[in-house]
């Protein structure tokens, strides 16, 4: 087979090393490229070349090439096909590669490899010829019946195709128009052949030898399709049918015969499936949503994506507990006494919660409001959410929506999202596993909104006693009676909380705790609780009551008492070292002499230093037990306090107040800074104020300009006109939190009181209130908290407008009694309490009318009574130094009535 032929392929080719596929004349396959060879043979040689002789390549099968470029070139196959590139794909993902669809010339033979780098270059030589064959008959008598009867077999395969499909009756005619030379070749590449088989082939260079050995491939194959045809129903596609007979075959398949054990699992899975719809008490519209649903299932093959959600939502339909509910113990004795054991205070909503649960007793479907308890963090809230499930003997389940900004949390995804999922009140529901449990819906205030829509619209369904016994999930796609989940919403504040959802709940308002109350809270719930969270007992730790005391005022500024409770959790720990540290030290001196050991601890007791955490003692001796939580030792655990009073520090200079703001985290103290500098007039604002808070700075700067005279308060050039060649700067500290409201009007005007007239404010007094332009003061909210954060803070003495007054019966006793409140309902009444003698300018003597004089000569005003001196003034009291405190009517033409202090020295 090595005659010249007149048309030749190249002597030198380069060579496409493949090895998955064997390419044979007459044929064409794709072959992947990316190998670091094979790549710069079609970057240098196809995607650069432009004659028709760069896209002709040697194909050497069976080679697989080494990735490195460096790596020697591997044995080659001895044969290989010429062929040409017809297509190059090429893609840069996962990693540079391309595809070449190439097709089978000549057979060809290497002679010598050229070079070997970047790409294979060989010196080679056609085996096989590619010009028409023009001596067909003189090829037929060569190689005679060899020839005739693979045609026959060819022709016979061809026939026992289906015939109506175009490329097999493409294939028919070529049978009679190829020469029967190339036969072999291009059948062996259609049939079912394996590699090795097609190597073969190619390796048989002579004709015969290739007749010779393609007929037994042609036989095998009628063979196999005869047979294939025998078992084969007719008209059933073989694809089809497989897929529809095999779940059918897994359902009914019985255990311990052909099927493997993956497949065992799952039939059992989806008749188990199936047994649980059909014993579940779901719905009968849910009902009969599963049932389509497994019908769907069991038709379905596994490997669809579809298969593993719709099992995934039958498994949540069954689990849900539909029908299945615990049976609520209603004995409001024993809720209050469990409240009541429970928490320390918060009576209010201790008496709310038994009001709601007796109601219930009463009547048992109660579509009642939904409590909604606003307060500072770590008041209870959450907690008393929990004794509510605890004293009803529900199951809870708290759902925090901090965050929460696209519907589908609350409501879930549409099963045709990928990776779809049911909301989080069906979630809760499958946790908790029963349709009547305790639902807290943890700090609704901070719900989001966002382009995925608004939770909060969400919510509304949810917690409507009308709308929510069909309430519809998006994944379950049918309703679920929600009517007999109790919820219970928490908030920080009800100013962030949708008005519509709002309308929905009764606001029960949780406020902060005193600090007698913190300490009770502490020994009674806290401590016993950290103690038995770190395995301690009280004989091992003693915290007195003064440490707690410690701890709240001066290592935390809280109103709850979540900090109080980690700095008590830290102590715990700390003593937890020095218990285990002491236990086996102490078990070996016990087993040598106890007498040595008495005489430790004597030597441990003439050092007059308190035992405590912090002594460095010889770890040696055991600690003496229990260990006593002092000063000193808090300051090692917890570190130098992180809160000292600087209150009296701050107030050393003036043009510094201190003002009471109410935040979402309870009430604080807030000191106002004030000072003037040469200038232009401008008030200078910082401590990023909202609007309300600048509109305040700018109205008491005008109420103090119109009474300068009044009060005789100058500038630094004596100047009535306080902002005359001056420029005001005022700045409320904790800058980096953003203030607003028209709370700190009084404390603004006190401060800047303070700044022109150049005497300090009283620093134990704070102050808070709205002021007019006129100087009245008008009532604020969230008095409570206010006052506590001034009990906190150590003050005594508290400035609130006079409409507030009914306020204070919400603050607790013993904090009234520790403070002493002013009510004031104008700026003047506000000045003389916060300044030390009163702040009004004693006018000169004789400036009272002498009436009044006469009067007071005669004795007929003295201290204690009310006298009136005239029909606007009223005397309130006198001092000993003659100074007489009297106070002036006024009727404003708002109808209001307004009061005026005035200190007078008379003498
Ligand atoms: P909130 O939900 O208001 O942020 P939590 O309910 O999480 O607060 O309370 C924080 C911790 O404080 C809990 O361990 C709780 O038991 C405790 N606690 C708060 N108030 C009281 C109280 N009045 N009596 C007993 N423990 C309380």
């Amino acid at each position: 087979m090595s005659s010249v032929s007149p048309i030749q392929i190249p002597s030198r080719l380069p060579l496409l090393l493949t090895h998955e596929g064997v390419l044979l004349p007459g044929s064409t396959m794709r072959t992947s490229v990316d190998s670091a060879r094979n790549l710069q043979l079609v970057r240098s040689r196809l995607l650069k070349g432009t004659s028709l002789q760069s896209t002709i390549l040697g194909v050497i099968p069976n080679t697989p090439d080494p990735a490195s470029d460096a790596q020697d070139l591997p044995p080659l196959h001895r044969i290989g096909t010429a062929a040409l590139v017809v297509q190059v794909v090429g893609s840069n993902w996962p990693k540079p590669h391309y595809t070449l669809l190439i097709t089978g010339l000549c057979r060809f033979q290497i002679v010598q490899v050229l070079k070997e780098k970047p790409y294979p270059i060989a010196e080679v030589e056609q085996l096989d010829r590619l010009e028409e064959f023009p001596n067909t008959c003189k090829m037929r008598e060569e190689l005679g019946e060899l020839s005739e009867q693979f045609y026959k077999y060819a022709v016979q395969l061809v026939e026992m195709l289906d015939m109506s499909v175009p490329a097999v009756a493409k294939l028919r005619r070529l049978l009679d128009s190829l020469p029967r030379e190339a036969l072999p070749d291009i059948l062996t590449s259609i049939i079912r052949t394996s590699n090795k088989e097609k190597l073969q082939i190619l390796d048989a260079v002579s004709l015969e030898e290739r007749f010779k050995m393609t007929i037994p491939l042609l036989v095998r194959q009628i063979e196999g399709l005869k047979l294939l045809q025998k078992t084969r129903k007719p008209k059933q596609d073989d694809d089809k049918r497989v897929i529809a007979i095999r779940p059918i075959r897994r359902i009914t398949h019985i255990p311990g015969t052909l099927e493997d054990e993956d497949e065992d699992e799952d039939n059992d899975d989806i008749v188990m499936l199936e047994k649980k719809i059909r014993t579940s008490s779901m719905p009968e519209q849910a009902h009969k949503v599963c049932v389509k649903e497994i019908k769907r299932l069991k038709k379905m093959p596994q490997s669809m994506p579809e298969y593993a959600l719709t099992r995934n939502y039958l498994e949540l339909m069954v689990e849900l507990p539909w029908n299945k509910s615990t049976t609520d113990r209603l004995d409001i004795r024993a809720a209050r006494i469990l409240l009541d054991n429970d928490h320390y205070a918060m009576e209010k909503l201790k008496k709310r919660v038994l009001e709601y649960l007796a109601v219930r007793q009463l009547k048992n479907n109660l579509k009642g409001p939904i409590l909604c308890f606003v307060g500072p963090p770590g008041v209870g809230k959450t907690s008393v959410g929990r004794s509510v499930a605890k004293t009803l003997g529900r199951e809870f389940h708290r759902i925090a929506l901090g965050g929460v900004c696209d519907q589908s949390d609350i409501r879930g995804h549409r099963r045709t999202y990928v990776g779809s999922m049911p909301g989080r009140i069906i979630n809760g529901l499958k946790t908790v596993g029963v349709n009547n449990p305790v639902f807290l819906l943890d700090e609704v205030d901070k719900l989001g909104k966002s382009l995925q829509g608004d939770p909060a619209a969400a919510l509304l369904e949810v917690l409507d006693p009308e709308q929510n016994h069909n309430f519809t999930d998006h994944y379950l796609n049918v309703a679920f009676d929600l009517s007999q989940v109790l919820f219970i919403a928490t908030a920080n504040t009800t100013a962030t909380i949708p008005a519509a959802l709002l309308d929905r709940m009764e606001i029960i308002q949780v406020p902060g705790y005193t600090q007698e109350e913190k300490i009770e809270i502490a020994h009674r719930h806290l401590i016993p609780k950290q103690l038995e969270q770190h395995g301690l007992t009280p004989q091992q730790i003693q915290i007195p009551q003064v440490t707690t005391l410690d701890i709240i005022t001066r290592y935390t500024r809280e109103a709850g008492v979540r900090s109080l409770d980690r700095k008590l959790g830290a102590i715990c720990r700390a003593v937890a070292v020095k218990v285990a540290e002491g236990q086996p030290k102490e078990a070996k001196l016990e087993r040598s002499d106890v007498a040595e050991r008495e005489v430790c601890r004597e030597h441990i007791l003439e050092d007059e230093k308190p035992e405590s955490i912090s002594d460095t003692a010889d770890l040696a001796l055991p600690p003496e037990m229990p260990i006593l939580i002092d000063f000193h030792a808090l300051k090692d655990i917890l570190g130098p306090p992180m809160y000292e009073m600087e209150v009296s520090q701050r107030l050393s200079q003036p043009g510094v107040a201190i003002g009471l703001a109410w935040t979402p985290l309870g009430g604080e103290i807030m000191f106002v800074e004030a000072s003037r500098m040469d200038g232009e007039g401008q008030l200078t604002l910082t401590g990023q104020l909202g609007d309300v808070m600048k509109e305040s700075a700018h109205l008491a700067i005008s109420w103090l300009r119109s009474n300068a005279k009044k009060y005789q308060l100058t500038n630094a050039f004596g100047s009535f006109d306080l902002l005359d060649n001056t420029d005001i700067h005022l700045h409320f500290p904790a800058g980096a939190v953003t203030k607003d409201g028209p709370s700190a009007g009084v404390t603004i005007v006190t401060c800047l009181a303070s700044l022109f007239s150049g005497r300090l404010v009283r620093s134990d007094v704070a102050m808070t209130g709205e002021i007019t332009l006129r100087g009245l003061v008008l009532p604020v909210g969230g008095i409570k908290d206010k006052v506590l954060a001034a009990h906190r803070a150590g003050l005594k003495q508290v400035i609130i407008p006079r409409r507030n007054e009914k306020d204070l019966e919400g603050v607790p006793g013993n904090v009234r009694q520790d403070l002493s409140f002013v009510t004031a309902s104008c700026l003047d009444e506000v000045l003389n309490a916060a300044f030390d003698g009163g702040f009004t300018v004693k006018p000169r003597p004789g400036l009272l009318n002498s009436k009044l004089r006469r009067k007071y000569q005669k004795g007929l005003i003295w201290r204690g009574r009310t006298n009136m001196l005239s029909p606007t003034r009223r005397v309130l009291d006198w001092q000993a130094d003659g100074c007489l405190i009297f106070c002036e009517t006024e009727v404003l033409n708002t109808g209001h009535k307004m009061f005026d202090c005035h200190f007078n020295t008379w003498k």
